[in-house]
């Protein structure tokens, strides 16, 4: 959900959650109100297409569907990667900004940051009883951080970030969490809490649903250098960029020395990431645009994807500069969503100690 990371050894193999993933889409038309979702990012800076082709257009067809949608900002999981804590209001506020602009609805969805949810982070408590350090140690993003920090350098709060996901996740007992193939490892660790959990505690009528990865079909947008478009890796179009520094950018991205445009991800991954962004903006498939383009090159790609893709954002950032002048209005979501976070987290506490036989 937050983090990129590969699959590990045991996991559900991707075709089967493939599978899985088309029977709920299946399931969310027949009955979305059977549904709660939770999905969320960590305020590391602006949102961008990538974001919002890859996941926010996601959750907001889940929300229009019906679909009880809560979208949780990931600040504590932040700590450790600022080198200084006083930009993260600002991080923060524009995150919601962006949902909102995205289309997100706070009367619909509900927005939050866990940081303001003391009962969900409560559940840490009993969760990290449930698991053992070298269950969480075998977590691919544990691992890789492990590694690129050299193992002792590691934050416990980076150590446990999976056992804190899996309180994000249950503290509102959602069913469905909409993920990229990396993260089904997060959602199985998750499972296995709600399942010992439910086998120590609650053995007859089980409290917690083990919830399932919903693998979105959206694609691996590229950043401007041809790598995964990242918030930290300064190759992103950020949604709320300008349209001179769209067009800046867009100009300077990668392509290749081939002069016919076409759509071949595998062979082309660079070109084709920037068809495709095109396609997605104007609602065609990306062959026919390739197509149409043809001898055009890399300039004519570019001129077609700066104006296709100012086009479809002018709304959401005239929409998100009304939002960013209106912090009040912000801060007004984000306590709403925080109440009705807690309302939901304080239920779900007081039935953990109901089950734990901690209520005296
Ligand atoms: P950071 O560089 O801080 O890790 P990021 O840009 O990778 O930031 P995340 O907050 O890690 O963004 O990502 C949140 C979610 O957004 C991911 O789990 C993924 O579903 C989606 N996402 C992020 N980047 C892309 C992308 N380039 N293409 C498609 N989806 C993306
Ligand atoms: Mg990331």
């Amino acid at each position: 959900m937050f983090n990129v990371s590969l699959a590990p050894p045991g996991a559900e193999p991707p075709d089967a959650a493939q599978l899985r993933s088309h029977q709920l889409e299946a399931e969310l038309r027949q009955d979305a109100g059977r549904f709660r979702v939770l999905t969320g990012d960590r305020p590391t800076g602006p949102l961008h297409v990538g974001h919002l082709f890859g996941t926010l257009a996601n959750r907001v067809r889940l929300q229009d569907l019906g679909v009880d949608v809560l979208v949780l900002i990931a600040d504590y999981q932040t700590i450790t990667d600022r080198e200084s804590p006083a930009g993260l209001p600002a991080d923060v506020l524009g995150q919601v900004a962006d949902y909102i602009a995205a289309g997100i609805d706070p009367e619909r969805s509900t927005i939050f940051a866990h940081s303001q949810v003391e009962e969900l982070n409560q559940l840490m408590m009993p969760f990290l009883s449930l698991v053992s350090v070298a269950e969480v140690a075998r977590n691919p993003t544990v691992k890789d951080e492990f590694a690129s920090v050299g193992g002792s350098a590691m934050s416990a709060l980076m150590f446990t970030y999976p056992v804190h996901q899996a309180a994000d996740i249950l503290f509102c007992r959602a069913n469905l969490v909409p993920v990229g193939s990396d993260q089904l490892p997060h959602i199985e660790l998750t499972r296995t809490i709600a399942r010992r959990f439910n086998g120590c505690y609650s053995p007859r009528r089980p409290y917690f649903p083990e919830p399932e990865g919903l693998l979105t079909q959206a694609p691996l947008i590229l950043g401007v250098d041809g790598t995964k478009m990242s918030k930290s890796r300064a190759n992103a179009i950020a949604m709320a960029a300008s349209e001179d520094e769209t067009a800046r950018l867009i100009r300077r991205a990668k392509t290749d020395a081939e002069r016919e445009i076409t759509y071949e991800p595998e062979r082309r991954p660079e070109v084709s990431n920037l068809v495709l962004l095109a396609a997605l903006c104007l609602e065609r498939p990306p062959e026919d645009v390739a197509a149409e383009l043809g001898g055009a090159g890399a300039a004519g790609l570019k001129r077609l994807l700066t104006d296709a893709l100012n086009e479809r954002l002018r709304p959401l950032r005239h929409r998100r500069r009304e939002l960013a002048n209106d912090p009040a209005y912000l801060r007004s979501v984000l306590a709403n969503g925080t109440n009705r976070a807690r309302e939901i987290a304080t239920v779900t506490l007081n039935d953990v100690r109901e089950l734990m036989h901690n209520a005296y």
